[in-house]
Formats: C-alpha cells, sequence, structure tokens
C-alpha cells in the first residue's frame, strides 16, 4: 500500500439495524422535509404505500415507476409528479433501480433524498448515476446525486428471493474486488473491502440455505454496505467495463452479469495484483479466490454462463471491439486476443 494517498470520504448518513424503517419520520423531521415523495418500483409499490402510512402528513405521493437503468422518460414523468405536488425530498425505498430513479431527480432539482436499500446493489453510497435515453446509456459522477441519508433495514431484504439474494451479493462483490487494486485504492477503501468480501462469503451460503435467517442476511446487507462504500470511493476496473458493455449491448440482467463475469476478470488480472490476492485469499479463506469464486456462483445456483442469459454468440467481437476502443484503466494491460478468450469463456461458462 502507498504510503501517501487521497481517500475522498463521502458524506451520509447511515443507519442499519432490524426494524430501522420506523425511524423514517424522525430522519424526515431532522431534515426539514415535510412534503416527500416516495419513489419504488411497480413491483414494489405496496411497499411505498406503507412508507406512505410511516410518514403520515410528511408524505405528499408516490410514484412506483422506476425501471431498470434509469430512463430518462421516466425522470421526466416523475419530474413532473414532483412539480405538480410541491414536493421538497425523495424517499427511495427498492433496488438500484429506484435508487437511480432518486438519484437522477436529485441531480435536476437538488432535493434531499432517504434511501431504504431493499437489494445489495450499493448505489445508495455512490456519486455515481447511469442514466438512459433512446437505447444509450451514460454514466456521470456528481456529488449532487449522493443521498443525505441511507437507512438499511435488515427486514427489507428479508422478501428477497434466493436467486436475486445471490446475484445482488456478487454484483456488491465484484465493486469490492475491482476496489483492492483500483488506481485511487487507499489503506481505507482496501480494509473496507476486505472486510466487505469477508462478510458476503460468509453470509451468503447462510441466506441461500434459509432466505429468513435474520443474523444471515444482516451479515450479508453490513458486508453490501462495506462493498458500496468501496464502489463511490474508488475507480473500477475491466470487470465493471466488460459488464457495461454486455449490459449496454445484448440488455443483459445488471446483478447476474456481474455474477457471471467476476471470476473471468479476477482470473484475467490475477498474474498483475499480488497485493490484492493475498486480501482475497484472506478474506475467502483460500489460496484459490477464482476457484472459490466459481465455486460459490455454482452453489448459489444461478446462471455461470453468458449464453444462459441472452448474449448471442456472436456477440464476442462487437463487444471486445467496444471495450479496446475505449478502456478502463486496468492493472493487467487489456489485449484483444486475451479478452476475446476472457468473454468466451465467460460466455460458455468454461472454467476462468
Ligand atoms: P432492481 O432495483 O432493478 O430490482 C430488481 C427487481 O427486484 C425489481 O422488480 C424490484 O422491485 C425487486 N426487488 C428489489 N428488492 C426486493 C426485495 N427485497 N424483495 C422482493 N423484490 C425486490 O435491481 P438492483 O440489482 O438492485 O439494481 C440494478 C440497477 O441499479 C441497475 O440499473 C444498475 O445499473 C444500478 N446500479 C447503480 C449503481 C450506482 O452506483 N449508480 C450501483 C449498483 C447498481
Amino acid at each position: 500500500m502507498p504510503q501517501s494517498f487521497v481517500y475522498d470520504v463521502q458524506p451520509a448518513r447511515v443507519i442499519f439495524g432490524h426494524g430501522t424503517r420506523a425511524r423514517l419520520p424522525d430522519e424526515a423531521d431532522r431534515l426539514g422535509l415535510s412534503r416527500l415523495l416516495v419513489l419504488s418500483t411497480s413491483e414494489q409499490a405496496t411497499l411505498a404505500t406503507d412508507m406512505q402510512t410511516q410518514l403520515g402528513e410528511r408524505a405528499a405521493g408516490a410514484f412506483d415507476g422506476a425501471l431498470m437503468h434509469t430512463p430518462v422518460e421516466v425522470t421526466g414523468r416523475a419530474l413532473d409528479v414532483v412539480r405538480a405536488l410541491d414536493i421538497d425530498g425523495v424517499v427511495s425505498v427498492g433496488g438500484g433501480s429506484t435508487t437511480g430513479l432518486g438519484k437522477a431527480i436529485a441531480l435536476r432539482t437538488d432535493l434531499p433524498q432517504i434511501v431504504l436499500p431493499t437489494t445489495y446493489a450499493g448505489s445508495e453510497m455512490t456519486p455515481l448515476l447511469g442514466e438512459t435515453q433512446d437505447g444509450l446509456k451514460t454514466t456521470r459522477r456528481s456529488p449532487k446525486v449522493l443521498p443525505e441519508v441511507v437507512i438499511y433495514d435488515v427486514d427489507l431484504t428479508l422478501s428477497l428471493p434466493a436467486k436475486m439474494s445471490a446475484t445482488s451479493a456478487f454484483n456488491a462483490m465484484a465493486h469490492a474486488v475491482e476496489a483492492l487494486y483500483a488506481p485511487d485504492a487507499n489503506p481505507i477503501t482496501s480494509l473496507m473491502a476486505e472486510e466487505g468480501i469477508r462478510a458476503i462469503v460468509d453470509a451468503l451460503p447462510r441466506v441461500m440455505h434459509a432466505g429468513d435467517d435474520a443474523g444471515a442476511r444482516s451479515d450479508l446487507l453490513y458486508g453490501a454496505w462495506l462493498c458500496a462504500c468501496c464502489l463511490g470511493a474508488t475507480t473500477m476496473g475491466l470487470h465493471h467495463k466488460l459488464c457495461h458493455t454486455l449490459g449496454g449491448l445484448f440488455d443483459l440482467p445488471h446483478a447476474q452479469m456481474h455474477a457471471i463475469v467476476l471470476p473471468y476478470a479476477l482470473k484475467y488480472n490475477a498474474m498483475a495484483i499480488p497485493e490484492a490476492l493475498t486480501r482475497l485469499k484472506r478474506a475467502m479463506a483460500t489460496d484459490d479466490p477464482v476457484l472459490a469464486l466459481h465455486e460459490l456462483v455454482r452453489r448459489s445456483d444461478i446462471p455461470q454462463a453468458l449464453a444462459g442469459i441472452g448474449m448471442p454468440r456472436d456477440g464476442v467481437l462487437r463487444a471486445v471491439d467496444q471495450i479496446m476502443a475505449n478502456p478502463y484503466r486496468n492493472p493487467r494491460v487489456v489485449e484483444r486476443e486475451s479478452l476475446i478468450r476472457l468473454i468466451e469463456r465467460a460466455w460458455s461458462g468454461g472454467s476462468a
């Protein structure tokens, strides 16, 4: 680890525990908010109604149109509601899609956000926002989109189905794995990354065994939170470049794609990241983190090949062309032939 470093602490108030959603009205009062809009997906509209009930007269309305990848048309419709109801803050209850909508509103209005995450994706701890317009996804980094308050209520994650829990946990772990070898890694992000990975590797099999195990769910959410902090504070490499490219080109499901690609991206980088590998071995209690990740994917009974989630066989070269045209910084130089082999193996689900 270098003796000098820069660490931008991302400001947010974090409340963690069981039943913590009951703190929502107090947090709204603390921020001086009295006309809140509750955001959700249509699938979680009932949960949004529960939050409105909790908020009482502080809730001015709800908008349940959040969608994956934050389409700007949806943001436009939500902004119409914000203006019509004279909203003074948003409450986002859900996964990364709902948090994304809250961030998109904050970017355009500076309204404060209170987020209650229900997956492990981690968007709530980052100044990043990805938006789509006419099928094109663009990502920006702005302190304006950072939520003011994040209320982690473990109980809200109990309903996340087993396979979604697994893919979402891999999505979280990918942030920490790449943070370990990021160009702007520092002792604090590395500590958070190692502990986040340790917590997830320990808790995920227990959650897969019993989704209602509140202790395991708590450990998993704790690990995901640490991994999210890493995503917010460091610059991601080849793994995230692969996922952004493949997701954009073939509209692949976000979290499943992260779970499949992670062991292959780690294998590619392994020769160039000795310090990160030492931490990974310690965190995962294994001599072979790549094999251990593969094994964890297999045991979680989630798709192991990009072919299985809709990537066309003839898409490999298109993806490679796009990545080579605009690569992210990565510890190992990204070479065309090696990249083709990486994506082909991830496509077929072969060994990394
Ligand atoms: P999601 O928010 O799209 O949720 C997937 C589905 O699961 C939705 O139908 C949702 O309503 C449902 N769901 C969520 N929590 C549930 C629960 N506890 N019980 C039952 N159903 C539940 O999925 P996601 O993986 O959390 O988010 C993906 C999106 O987040 C992508 O658009 C991705 O780009 C973005 N993301 C952004 C960042 C960032 O820092 N900007 C980080 C990670 C992910």
